[in-house]
């Protein structure tokens, strides 16, 4: 992780809109952390019931008062111009300037970030600030864009595990000149993923995706249909080093082995964290892998404001106030701890077989938790140890008992180490009635 401020910095304030020069130049960097394949869809290409859009290139993108001051200039930031805003030169009234000048909803310092891919218009965005010092009757516009065939690019890391089975992570990278929406997801899945290519021993295949947001995805899925069926479960990444605390946003499929995993998991690897449903934290690239005909149950992890906050996901989202200032080290640090350690359970969640019948005389074997000093441990152990029975998994027993994953684990550990469990990949149900 100790390069990963300068990879910011290298590639943050690149104008990475979702088809460009900016975006192409900050993919290729990143494939030089890890063996990326780069998948090229051309503009107009039909992806299920999208199309692929152009490339966009900004030239120039000013206001200016009719004595020829420079208000406003894409030069001193890229987020003054509307992504995706239509070429225009002309002079405008101050009302309909306007409708085509955007700002910030809460911060009246913050340059918008703000995104037109469809409904073609063109458009300026500036600080609250100057839009209200703007007292003239008329404006000079310039905005010098051009659209023109390109390629949407995604970029794909796969980890071969023993199983065909495929957990894909997602982050999108098509946010200009902002960090934490949405550079991080991006750097925290590249780094796990340097760490996954170095495992020998992992049980799932592992498939990263960097794309344009939405249309990246639709693209990627709508191009390989044929490796939706092995992918079982997915996480998407976003929003990982500002100082809010973590949540976990559920997928559609909240019964999947993968959500009730992950899930179980997050309550003891982020305790402070708060876990939420489909939609309620955040939307992002998990709505087309949870989508209809695609139903890959993927979750999202993000640090966002708890609900209720009027500036939430954080103050500075979607925002020239997105820059390098409101990241840290040690929240990406933090954010990737995290992810690592949810996917090795994932990675260890397996049915607990039991070697027993009947309760497990637990004197006998040095375990009994001695409920006059430790009443909440005796009453956990029992009610554990009583639903192994190789036909519930690790993370089974965790949601029907509302306890973290890790509490479960803890118990199983310790019942392997006396041969009274085994782990198995498939259910080996011990009850006499089934099978
Ligand atoms: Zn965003």
């Amino acid at each position: 992780m100790t390069d990963v401020f300068q990879l910011i910095e290298k590639l943050w304030y690149l104008r990475r809109d979702i088809i460009s020069d900016g975006y192409d130049q900050a993919l290729s960097r990143l494939a030089e952390e890890v063996p990326m394949v780069i998948h090229r869809i051309p503009s107009g290409t039909e992806c299920w019931t999208w199309i692929v859009p152009e490339k966009w290139t900004v030239h120039e993108a000013r206001l200016e008062t009719l004595d020829g001051e420079v208000l406003i200039d894409t030069a001193n930031h890229p987020l003054h111009v509307v992504s995706y805003s239509l070429p225009f030169e002309g002079v405008v009234c101050r009302e309909e300037l306007f409708q085509h000048l955007h700002v910030h909803k809460t911060d009246p310092h913050a340059i918008p970030y703000v995104f037109k891919y469809y409904d073609r218009d063109w458009g300026l965005c500036c600080s609250r600030e100057l839009r209200d010092s703007l007292q003239d009757k008329n404006y000079r516009v310039v905005i010098r864009t051009t659209f023109e065939p390109g390629e949407l690019k995604v970029g794909e890391v796969f980890v071969q595990g023993e199983s065909e089975q495929t957990v894909v992570v997602a982050a999108h990278l098509c946010h200009p000149a902002q960090v934490n929406d949405d550079l991080t997801g991006t750097l925290v899945a590249i780094k796990l993923f340097q760490e996954l290519l170095q495992k020998k021993d992992l049980y799932y295949s592992y498939r990263l995706l960097i794309l344009p947001e939405t249309i990246g995805s639709i693209a990627y899925l709508s191009q390989n249909e044929d490796q939706i069926p092995s992918m079982i479960g997915g996480l998407f990444l976003e929003m990982l080093g500002s100082d809010s605390g973590f949540a976990l946003q559920q997928s559609l499929l909240t019964d999947s082995r993968f959500d009730r995993c992950i899930t179980s998991a997050f309550g003891g690897a982020a305790p402070e964290g708060y876990t939420a449903g489909y939609r309620s934290v955040i939307c992002n690239d998990e709505r087309q892998f949870n989508s209809p005909g695609v139903r890959i149950p993927m979750l999202s992890l993000s640090r966002v404001e708890p609900p209720g906050s009027p500036t939430r996901p954080y103050p500075e989202y979607h925002s020239s106030m997105d820059n390098p200032s409101i990241v840290s080290f040690e929240r990406l640090e933090q954010s990737l701890d995290l992810v690592r350690s949810l996917l090795q359970v994932w990675e260890n969640d397996r049915y607990a077989v039991n070697h027993y019948k009947g309760e497990v005389f637990c004197s006998r074997y040095g375990i009994w938790p001695d409920y006059r000093t430790n009443p909440e441990g005796h009453r956990s152990f029992f009610a554990i140890m009583e639903r192994i029975d190789g036909g519930r998994t690790l993370s089974d027993i965790a949601i029907e008992l509302g306890i973290p994953y890790q509490a479960v684990e803890s118990i199983t550990e310790m019942l392997a180490e006396k041969n009274l469990v085994s782990y198995s990949r498939t259910a080996q149900s011990s009850d006499p009635h089934t099978g």
